[in-house]
């Protein structure tokens, strides 16, 4: 699709407004910056006859952090985000990843919510719908197979790519969500359900890359929130094809405290690799050792353990899986480093 089909646009006030817009149209999209969701509307990807503007709701333009806490309102720009000193000083990571995420102009239109709820990626369904349609369209659309891996049965495969959800997991974030049944706080981590499993049924908690986050029928974002652990230096790097305006090849949140010569503690997050962000289980292994040959070998090893290799965007699998793992030996080394000094 090269023009835009109909479609009308509401302007939510309030949670409620949102709410109510939802149970009146149930086959509407919040819409906050539009940088996602219009590209996808024109490409033929998704067609909602209403399109929920959640940009001017006050609730969602919370914007706080300091030395004790963050919380981020789902309207909250991405360029509101990079420039704020309390996020800037205090989460580093989040800081970071704000600012990489596409250029300027899209940062300044698109929001944290739209961020940590960005349709998950692929080769084969980025594309136009002629391009689309003259293979078939795949799983993710109306398609019956996956072009990735034709006997997935069932199972999508499509990579999450979203920078802030890594940057914000290391720091332990919760995220407030809202819809027809009330408001609920869950951690960040169990946003996220795309596992691309395939030898169990798919449930609330257990999706793959077409179904990739863990929200109820007509559930939506609020804010997300992170306590700060004292004495926790964080920082975000990525691999981009264009370093200009471009999705991760893989990106990498990290976030550690230094005992001395050894880890007090670690935590490492990808994004651009998986159906989901993957906040890298086994790194509490690494506590009590230094960065050392070894504490390399392990990080690498974990790495190779639950990084996916699937050929879902424009470099093969193994080379972001690769690409993932040099990140984060390269961003523990310097955060390492600095930690000695802080
Ligand atoms: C050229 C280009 C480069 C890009 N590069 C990057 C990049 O490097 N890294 C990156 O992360 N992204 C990138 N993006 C994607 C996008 O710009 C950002 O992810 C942006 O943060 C999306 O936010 P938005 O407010 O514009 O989302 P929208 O487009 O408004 O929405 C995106 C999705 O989220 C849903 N949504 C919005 N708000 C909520 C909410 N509160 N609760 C539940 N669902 C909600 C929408 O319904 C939609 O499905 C790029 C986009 C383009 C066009
Ligand atoms: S991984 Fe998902 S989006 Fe990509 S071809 Fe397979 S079903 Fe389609």
């Amino acid at each position: 699709m090269d023009v835009l089909p109909n479609f009308s646009v509401t302007h939510a006030a309030s949670i409620d407004d949102i709410v109510r817009a939802r149970a009146a149209a149930p086959d509407s999209r919040l819409i906050a910056g539009g940088t996602d969701l219009m590209v996808n509307i024109r490409r033929g990807i998704v067609a909602p006859s209403v399109l929920i503007d959640v940009s001017q709701v006050a609730e969602l333009r919370t914007i706080r952090a300091d030395a004790d806490a963050i919380e981020l309102g789902a309207a909250v720009t991405l360029a509101e985000v990079a420039a704020h000193p309390g996020v800037q000083q205090h989460f580093a990571s989040v800081a970071e990843a704000a600012g990489s995420i596409a250029g300027p102009t899209h940062r300044n239109m698109g929001t944290v919510g739209g961020n940590l709820c960005l349709d998950t990626r692929c080769i084969f369904y980025n594309q136009s719908e002629w391009w689309r349609g003259a293979i078939n369209h795949c799983l993710k659309t109306t398609g019956a197979i996956c072009h990735v891996a034709p006997k997935s049965r069932g199972v999508c495969f499509a990579t999450f790519s979203g920078d802030l959800a890594p940057a914000l997991l290391v720091h332990g974030a919760e995220v407030e969500v809202g819809g027809p049944a009330g408001r609920r706080i869950f951690p960040l981590e169990r946003l996220y359900i795309g596992h691309a499993r395939q030898d169990r049924p798919f449930s609330e908690t257990l999706g793959d890359g077409k179904s990739y986050l863990g929200l109820r029928p007509r559930e939506f974002v609020i804010a997300v929130r992170a306590g700060r652990t004292p004495g926790l230096i964080s920082g975000y790097d990525k691999i981009r094809i264009r370093r200009s305006i471009e999705y991760p090849v893989a990106g990498v949140a990290v976030a550690l405290r230094r005992d001395g010569p050894a880890f007090a503690d670690l935590r490492i997050a990808f994004t651009g690799t998986n159906p989901r962000p993957v906040l890298l289980a086994g790194t509490e292994t690494l506590r009590g050792r230094s960065f050392d040959e070894e504490s390399r070998d392990r990080l690498e090893a974990l790495v190779r353990d639950q990084v996916m290799s699937m050929k879902t965007t424009f470099t093969p699998g193994h080379y972001r899986r690769r690409v993932a793992s040099v990140l984060a030996r390269r961003s523990v080394a310097r955060l390492f480093e600095r930690g000695e000094s802080d």
